[in-house]
């Protein structure tokens, strides 16, 4: 076997072999094949797509790559979450502390951001004082004592993932379904949890654009989730603008905190009930969704999620006093931006805001860059508000003037004011599971 043979089978619309992709995955990890071998055939599986059976091998491959999480020492049924990725989505934040204070085991191993998309570490880390770094005992002990831990990725998860994701970034490849859902699902059936709740983003901020490509990457990733024997649900949800109106690590948390108090904005209020509902369901802890929904809005509505939250935060080294008192966290200087004509706001590009807050210094533009934690954007007004000429449309924090200047054009350039108002686009757009695609 050679990698030749490979590029010109894919390049020919032909289905690669298990032993096909274990000769690509495991000589690539190893540094035996090269980078522009490797690209050809990327490139080659970009064009000719891979089918369902081709992703399952190939996600075998590459969660084999490298570790598995243990988690047999944490009691009860351990759901995991994850997001596609999008911009102002903090849901973890959220969902956490409200699935764990409903009882479900929250073991949960996040990520950095890079790019425009953030990452539930870096947000943490905005905490004075928060240990994202804990023992293998810690982490067991905190979950099977107050239900929730949150920490980076420990052991060495789907190395191969890492490399070629790695090389995806650099060669245009990044948007595949197949490369996407055996990127993430490597990685989540690695984490070592029973169930897993997708949050597949949808529109102008998220990798996939349009319905018909998320839902197909929801298919792929729980027919994955299933195959492999867990159970994995897939929401798709809408990314045509920020979820919620913080954008960046500090201002982000800060939303977290507002949500779990019941003073949230309503769009991420929403999904996050959603999203803790299903958490529920796979966990065991009720029969029926709409039994699960009901009691995470009790467990809202009646401050134990909040609760849940400050003794998250508490157990792992933070300063609690953050969730009453903002002034303990970094705040970069702030600059309002303000509309310079009168009508509706039919657009808001959550893309463009995503760059806008990535300028501010709130993002890495390589996995190398500094974090201005303080840093980010805010917005006043989103899809379906009016807006007079003069009203405030976001706030921009950022320590540096000239990158100030450049944020704020973004974010005026991403708004579209007219004069017929739109409704917001629906946020909760469909739910699908191994057998079901569920469309609203
Ligand atoms: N997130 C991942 O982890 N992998 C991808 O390929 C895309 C998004």
């Amino acid at each position: 076997m050679n990698m030749l043979d490979l590029i010109y089978k894919k390049k020919e619309g032909k289905a690669l072999t298990r032993e096909e992709f274990k000769y690509f995955i495991q000589g690539y990890t190893r540094g035996d094949i090269a980078d522009y071998q490797a690209s050809a055939l990327l490139m080659a599986i970009y064009f000719q797509g891979l089918t369902k059976e081709e992703t399952f091998l190939l996600t075998e491959q590459m969660l084999q790559s490298g570790d598995s999480m243990d988690l047999s020492f944490i009691k009860g049924i351990k759901v995991d979450k994850h997001s596609t990725g999008g911009v102002g989505d903090k849901t973890t934040l959220i969902v956490g502390p409200l699935a764990a204070s409903c009882g479900v085991p929250i073991a949960k191993m996040s990520g950095r951001g890079l790019g425009f998309t953030g990452g539930t570490i870096d947000k943490l880390e905005s905490i004075p004082g928060f240990r994202t770094s804990l023992s293998g005992e810690e982490f067991t002990k905190n979950v099977n004592e107050i239900s929730i831990s949150l920490i980076g990725q420990t052991g060495d998860i789907a190395p191969a993932d890492k490399k070629l994701y790695a090389l995806r970034d650099v060669t245009g490849t990044v948007d595949n379904i197949g490369l996407i859902a055996g990127s993430i699902m490597s990685k989540k059936l690695a984490s070592g949890s029973d169930a897993i709740v997708l949050d597949v983003k949808c529109g102008n901020g998220a990798f996939m654009p349009d319905m018909e490509s998320a839902i197909l990457l929801s298919e792929y990733m729980t027919e994955i989730g299933q195959h492999a024997g867990k159970e994995t649900i897939a929401i798709v949800t809408d990314m045509n603008q920020p979820l919620g109106r913080c954008i960046g690590n500090a201002l982000e948390v800060q939303e977290a905190i507002q949500v779990l108090k019941g003073e949230g904005p309503e769009d991420i209020t929403h999904l996050s009930l959603v999203l803790a509902a299903y958490i529920l369901l796979l966990g065991g802890k009720t029969n029926s969704y709409e039994e699960a929904l009901e009691k995470v809005k009790e467990k809202l509505y009646d401050g134990s999620g909040f609760a849940k939250l400050e003794e998250l935060i508490d157990a792992q080294g933070g300063d609690a006093r953050v969730t009453s008192d903002f002034k303990f966290f970094k705040t970069s200087p702030m600059t309002e931006v303000f509309a310079s004509e009168a009508g509706y706001v039919t657009e808001l590009l959550a893309h463009e805001i995503g760059k806008a807050s990535l300028t501010t210094g709130a993002g890495r533009e390589t996995k190398e860059s500094a974090l201005d934690l303080g840093a980010g954007i805010t917005l006043a007004k989103k899809i379906g508000d009016q807006v007079n000429k003069g009203d405030l449309l976001a706030k921009v924090y950022c320590d540096y003037d000239e990158k100030t200047d450049e944020a704020i054009k973004i974010v005026k350039n991403a708004y579209k004011i007219e004069k017929t108002r739109q409704d917001p686009p629906k946020l909760v757009k469909a739910i699908i599971s191994h057998d079901n695609v569920k469309i609203f």
